[in-house]
């Protein structure tokens, strides 16, 4: 039969942790920018070493055994929180070779020795190390700061009660020893310093798993990101468009409110490109989608649906309502003549509107819809809003998702 002693624990866990903190130090090679990885290989290393080392205080000098150990913990806890600061985009200029962290625990290390070897106090270094941790992992748990939304939400309230655990068995040690008394040993085998010492050395590798989580969740949301948007203006293109569109109009349809559509399109637009050049049109989609979103309410979407057509969805917008908003837009972008590279031009849209509930709040239909109000407007010489109701719609041969 095995039997298993603290050495064979400490080593255990010690090549369990120095394993994951190689582990994010090579995920880090693989994401641009600094997500808090450096901090947190640091942070790893440091509580992978100072868990067996204070095991082994009996085997070294006492002094240099407390004393670094307890520097290697106060300095892992402090990166960890500078590992979760800097993840949430707090950006320390100084990285690693910020002082405050090493001069904590410098400070923390060389107190617990001198309590271990000056003062000879177990019960005073027992009470100042948990309570020290406890504090400490706290302020941790509390950097944590999930977002309202998105999956690294998920992700962020785990590492955030990974910490507070962590912080709460320290508490939960200063009060047992408030109520049962310290031991004269830190090594005496009492329940709760097994448990508790067990606990969380486990707590503290579940917590890298989490943060590998987090750093998951961050790029996935990042990717569904941008996935939804379009790479030459940041609006939203036709996918992300779609998505939140159907959200909208299955909306309306539940709650029986209105909702319009429109779409716009920019008149003679490869005009502008054959005269100008492709990046002279590139600028003017830009300028446009910089333009178009301060002609709408907040509520409203707005997409670059392809090319040089845009969509607007517009919820609680009757017909009168949408004309209004399809005019404003209409004579704001023809009433101006902006310059790129030196150079004036003058840029007209055509407007196709529709509405959701004569297209039965399908988004296909909408579409359709707008469409030929918009086919209508280029046919009848540009440069202006058209409605067709559905009866109208249904008799133009475009009806059938053409765009103009
Ligand atoms: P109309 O008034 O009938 O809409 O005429 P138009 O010239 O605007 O329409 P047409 O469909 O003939 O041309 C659209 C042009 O838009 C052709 C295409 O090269 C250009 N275009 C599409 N996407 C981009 C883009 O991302 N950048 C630039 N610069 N041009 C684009
Ligand atoms: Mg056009
Ligand atoms: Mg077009």
């Amino acid at each position: 039969m095995y039997s298993i002693n603290s050495a064979g624990v400490g080593l255990i866990y010690l090549a369990l942790s120095l394993g994951l903190a190689a582990f994010v130090a090579l995920a880090s090679r693989q994401v641009d920018g600094q997500r808090g990885f450096a901090e947190w290989t640091l942070a790893s290393a440091s509580l992978a070493l100072a868990f067996p080392l204070n095991l082994m205080q009996g085997h070294l000098p006492l002094g240099l055994a407390i004393g670094v150990s307890n520097f290697l913990f106060m300095l892992g806890w402090c990166f960890h929180y500078y590992a979760i600061r800097a993840f949430f985009g707090h950006r320390h200029p100084r990285g690693l070779c910020c002082k405050l962290p090493w001069l904590l625990a410098l400070g923390h290390g060389l107190w617990m020795a001198c309590l271990a070897v000056v003062i000879e106090n177990i019960a005073a270094r027992l009470y100042f190390f948990n309570i020290a941790g406890a504090l400490t992992l706290a302020v941790v748990a509390l950097a944590v700061t999930p977002p309202i939304t998105g999956s690294l939400r998920f992700a962020a309230r785990l590492t955030r009660w990974i910490f507070a655990a962590i912080a709460f068995l320290h508490a939960a040690r200063v009060v047992w020893f408030a109520i049962a008394g310290t031991p004269n040993s830190v090594m005496s085998p009492i329940p709760i310093q097994i448990v508790v010492s067990i606990a969380q050395s486990l707590l503290q590798i579940a917590a890298t798993f989490s943060f590998l989580l987090m750093q998951n969740f961050r790029l996935n949301d990042e990717l569904r990101e941008q996935a939804d948007l379009d790479s030459l203006t940041g609006m939203l293109n036709r996918r992300g468009l779609d998505i939140r569109a159907r959200r909208l109009l299955a909306r309306a349809q539940a709650m029986e409110s209105p909702m319009s559509i429109i779409i716009l399109d920019i008149d003679h637009f490869k005009q502008i490109n054959d005269t100008h050049g492709h990046p002279f049109g590139d600028l003017v989609l830009c300028w446009l989608s910089e333009k178009l979103p301060k002609l709408l309410r907040p509520n409203d979407l707005l997409g670059r649906y392809g090319g040089e057509e845009f969509v607007a969805l517009l919820p609680e917008a009757d017909l009168t309502i949408a004309h209004m908003v399809a005019e404003r837009m209409r004579c704001s972008i023809a009433a101006e003549a902006p310059e790129f590279d030196g150079k004036a031009v003058r840029i007209t849209l055509s407007l196709g509107v529709a509405l959701a509930k004569d297209a039965g709040y399908e988004l296909d239909a909408c579409f359709a819809h707008a469409d030929t109000g918009l086919y209508c407007a280029k046919n009848s010489g540009r440069n202006q809003v058209r409605y067709l109701p559905p009866s109208a719609a249904a008799a133009t041969p475009l009806l059938a998702g053409a765009t103009a």
